[in-house]
Protein backbone atom coordinates (compact mmCIF):
# COMPACT_ATOMS: atom_id res chain seq x y z
CA UNK A 1 0.00 0.00 0.00
CA UNK A 2 3.11 2.85 0.88
CA UNK A 3 4.13 1.51 -2.57
CA UNK A 4 1.76 2.18 -4.09
CA UNK A 5 1.37 5.90 -2.66
CA UNK A 6 4.79 6.61 -3.65
CA UNK A 7 4.23 5.81 -7.20
CA UNK A 8 1.00 7.87 -7.11
CA UNK A 9 2.92 10.81 -5.84
CA UNK A 10 5.91 9.99 -8.46
CA UNK A 11 2.87 9.88 -10.92
CA UNK A 12 1.76 13.21 -9.80
CA UNK A 13 5.51 14.88 -9.47
CA UNK A 14 6.05 13.68 -12.74
CA UNK A 15 3.15 15.22 -14.58
CA UNK A 16 3.50 17.89 -12.70
CA UNK A 17 7.14 18.63 -13.63
CA UNK A 18 6.10 17.38 -17.73
CA UNK A 19 3.93 20.40 -17.42
CA UNK A 20 5.75 23.27 -16.40
CA UNK A 21 8.73 21.61 -18.58
CA UNK A 22 6.08 21.85 -21.84
CA UNK A 23 5.33 25.64 -20.81
CA UNK A 24 9.49 26.79 -20.05
CA UNK A 25 9.52 25.25 -23.78
CA UNK A 26 6.49 26.81 -25.19
CA UNK A 27 8.21 30.12 -25.31
CA UNK A 28 10.33 29.82 -27.89
CA UNK A 29 12.07 33.50 -26.59
CA UNK A 30 12.54 32.22 -23.70
CA UNK A 31 14.51 29.51 -24.60
CA UNK A 32 15.93 31.63 -27.29
CA UNK A 33 17.63 34.15 -25.17
CA UNK A 34 18.82 31.38 -22.55
CA UNK A 35 20.82 29.69 -25.58
CA UNK A 36 22.27 33.41 -26.75
CA UNK A 37 23.41 33.89 -23.02
CA UNK A 38 21.19 36.77 -22.63
CA UNK A 39 21.36 39.01 -19.48
CA UNK A 40 22.40 42.16 -20.21
CA UNK A 41 23.81 44.49 -18.03
CA UNK A 42 22.07 47.45 -16.45
CA UNK A 43 25.33 49.67 -18.74
CA UNK A 44 24.25 48.17 -22.20
CA UNK A 45 20.76 48.57 -21.82
CA UNK A 46 21.23 51.71 -20.82
CA UNK A 47 23.50 52.03 -24.21
CA UNK A 48 21.27 50.95 -26.27
CA UNK A 49 18.54 53.00 -25.14
CA UNK A 50 20.31 55.81 -25.49
CA UNK A 51 21.34 54.74 -29.32
CA UNK A 52 17.93 54.10 -30.09
CA UNK A 53 17.08 58.02 -29.43
CA UNK A 54 20.79 58.79 -30.70
CA UNK A 55 19.54 57.05 -34.10
CA UNK A 56 16.28 58.50 -34.03
CA UNK A 57 18.26 62.52 -33.71
CA UNK A 58 19.77 61.56 -36.97
CA UNK A 59 16.35 60.93 -38.50
CA UNK A 60 14.15 63.04 -37.01
CA UNK A 61 17.32 66.06 -37.92
CA UNK A 62 17.76 65.03 -41.93
CA UNK A 63 13.52 64.39 -42.44
CA UNK A 64 13.73 67.90 -41.37
CA UNK A 65 16.44 69.05 -42.96
CA UNK A 66 14.99 67.30 -46.16
CA UNK A 67 11.49 68.86 -46.03
CA UNK A 68 13.22 72.64 -46.10
CA UNK A 69 16.35 71.58 -48.86
CA UNK A 70 14.85 68.79 -50.71
CA UNK A 71 18.68 67.57 -50.50
CA UNK A 72 18.85 63.71 -51.87
CA UNK A 73 21.25 63.65 -49.40
CA UNK A 74 19.04 64.10 -46.17
CA UNK A 75 16.60 61.65 -47.90
CA UNK A 76 19.11 58.84 -48.90
CA UNK A 77 20.85 58.94 -45.23
CA UNK A 78 17.70 59.28 -43.45
CA UNK A 79 15.89 56.20 -44.26
CA UNK A 80 19.53 54.67 -43.28
CA UNK A 81 18.45 56.18 -40.00
CA UNK A 82 15.45 54.52 -39.86
CA UNK A 83 17.26 51.10 -40.25
CA UNK A 84 19.78 51.73 -37.78
CA UNK A 85 16.84 52.35 -35.41
CA UNK A 86 15.39 49.41 -36.37
CA UNK A 87 18.40 47.26 -35.54
CA UNK A 88 18.59 48.44 -31.98
CA UNK A 89 14.59 48.67 -31.31
CA UNK A 90 15.70 44.65 -32.22
CA UNK A 91 17.97 43.96 -29.60
CA UNK A 92 15.58 45.97 -27.24
CA UNK A 93 12.70 43.30 -28.24
CA UNK A 94 15.09 40.12 -27.96
CA UNK A 95 16.55 41.48 -24.48
CA UNK A 96 12.92 42.52 -23.28
CA UNK A 97 14.30 45.71 -22.25
CA UNK A 98 11.19 48.38 -22.52
CA UNK A 99 11.07 51.66 -24.53
CA UNK A 100 8.97 53.91 -26.13
CA UNK A 101 9.58 55.69 -29.46
CA UNK A 102 8.38 59.14 -29.05
CA UNK A 103 6.97 61.49 -31.93
CA UNK A 104 8.87 63.12 -34.51
CA UNK A 105 11.09 66.06 -32.94
CA UNK A 106 10.86 64.83 -29.46
CA UNK A 107 12.98 62.90 -27.64
CA UNK A 108 13.42 61.65 -23.76
CA UNK A 109 17.09 62.57 -23.58
CA UNK A 110 16.76 66.16 -22.46
CA UNK A 111 20.45 66.47 -23.78
CA UNK A 112 19.10 65.10 -27.55
CA UNK A 113 16.32 67.22 -27.03
CA UNK A 114 18.50 70.17 -27.06
CA UNK A 115 20.37 69.06 -30.10
CA UNK A 116 17.75 68.78 -31.92
CA UNK A 117 16.21 72.29 -31.00
CA UNK A 118 19.50 73.79 -32.23
CA UNK A 119 19.64 71.53 -35.63
CA UNK A 120 16.51 72.97 -36.35
CA UNK A 121 17.37 76.49 -35.55
CA UNK A 122 20.93 76.64 -37.57
CA UNK A 123 19.37 73.91 -40.41
CA UNK A 124 17.36 76.65 -41.46
CA UNK A 125 20.23 79.47 -42.41
CA UNK A 126 21.37 77.78 -45.28
CA UNK A 127 22.65 74.73 -47.29
CA UNK A 128 25.82 74.45 -45.88
CA UNK A 129 24.91 74.82 -41.85
CA UNK A 130 22.26 72.02 -42.69
CA UNK A 131 24.87 69.86 -44.46
CA UNK A 132 27.24 70.65 -41.70
CA UNK A 133 24.79 69.48 -39.47
CA UNK A 134 24.33 66.28 -40.96
CA UNK A 135 28.22 65.96 -40.15
CA UNK A 136 28.03 66.89 -36.89
CA UNK A 137 25.23 64.17 -36.06
CA UNK A 138 28.03 61.64 -37.84
CA UNK A 139 30.99 62.86 -35.86
CA UNK A 140 29.49 62.20 -32.41
CA UNK A 141 27.07 59.03 -33.31
CA UNK A 142 30.83 57.61 -34.62
CA UNK A 143 31.98 58.72 -31.17
CA UNK A 144 29.07 57.76 -28.91
CA UNK A 145 28.95 53.92 -30.52
CA UNK A 146 32.96 53.85 -29.70
CA UNK A 147 32.57 54.30 -26.24
CA UNK A 148 29.62 51.77 -25.90
CA UNK A 149 31.15 49.19 -27.92
CA UNK A 150 34.08 49.42 -25.00
CA UNK A 151 31.30 48.61 -22.57
CA UNK A 152 30.53 45.73 -23.55
CA UNK A 153 31.34 42.04 -24.90
CA UNK A 154 27.89 41.35 -26.36
CA UNK A 155 28.68 40.14 -29.67
CA UNK A 156 24.91 40.60 -30.71
CA UNK A 157 25.29 44.34 -29.51
CA UNK A 158 29.07 44.70 -30.94
CA UNK A 159 27.55 43.44 -34.07
CA UNK A 160 24.89 46.14 -34.31
CA UNK A 161 27.03 48.99 -33.27
CA UNK A 162 30.02 48.04 -35.70
CA UNK A 163 27.37 47.62 -38.53
CA UNK A 164 25.87 51.18 -37.38
CA UNK A 165 29.03 52.88 -37.14
CA UNK A 166 29.86 51.88 -40.43
CA UNK A 167 26.99 53.46 -41.87
CA UNK A 168 28.13 56.16 -39.77
CA UNK A 169 31.28 56.55 -41.79
CA UNK A 170 29.58 56.24 -45.04
CA UNK A 171 27.30 59.00 -44.19
CA UNK A 172 30.28 61.97 -42.54
CA UNK A 173 32.05 60.75 -45.81
CA UNK A 174 28.88 61.72 -48.12
CA UNK A 175 27.99 65.03 -46.07
CA UNK A 176 31.63 66.17 -45.71
CA UNK A 177 31.86 65.42 -49.65
CA UNK A 178 29.13 67.85 -50.34
CA UNK A 179 30.14 69.99 -48.06
CA UNK A 180 33.34 70.85 -49.67
CA UNK A 181 31.31 70.85 -53.38
CA UNK A 182 29.77 73.80 -51.88
CA UNK A 183 33.10 75.81 -51.08
CA UNK A 184 32.43 74.89 -47.33
CA UNK A 185 34.71 73.21 -44.73
CA UNK A 186 34.07 71.21 -41.68
CA UNK A 187 35.97 70.56 -38.48
CA UNK A 188 35.61 67.50 -36.42
CA UNK A 189 34.02 68.51 -33.08
CA UNK A 190 33.97 64.96 -31.36
CA UNK A 191 36.67 62.88 -33.26
CA UNK A 192 39.96 63.40 -33.41
CA UNK A 193 41.48 65.05 -35.85
CA UNK A 194 43.58 61.92 -36.88
CA UNK A 195 40.78 59.12 -37.49
CA UNK A 196 38.48 62.53 -38.96
CA UNK A 197 41.43 61.98 -41.73
CA UNK A 198 41.32 58.95 -41.45
CA UNK A 199 37.53 57.99 -41.90
CA UNK A 200 37.15 60.88 -44.99
CA UNK A 201 40.74 59.43 -46.43
CA UNK A 202 38.75 56.08 -47.35
CA UNK A 203 36.11 55.17 -49.95
CA UNK A 204 32.95 54.25 -49.17
CA UNK A 205 32.73 50.78 -47.50
CA UNK A 206 29.56 48.15 -47.47
CA UNK A 207 28.05 47.91 -44.39
CA UNK A 208 26.15 44.76 -43.21
MN1 LIG B 1 22.82 55.96 -37.80
MN1 LIG C 1 24.09 58.27 -39.91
Amino acid sequence: MKNLINSKLLLIAVAAFSSSLFIACDDDDNTNNVVNSTIVTQEESNGLLFMLEEEKLARDTYQYLFSIWNHNTFGNIKNSEQNHMNSIAGLLDLYNIEYTILPEGQFENQELQNFYDQFVEDGQQSLIEALKIGATIEDLDIVDLEDYMNQTTNNNILTAYESLQCGSRNHLRAYVTNIISNAGTYTPQFLSLDDFIEIISESHENCN
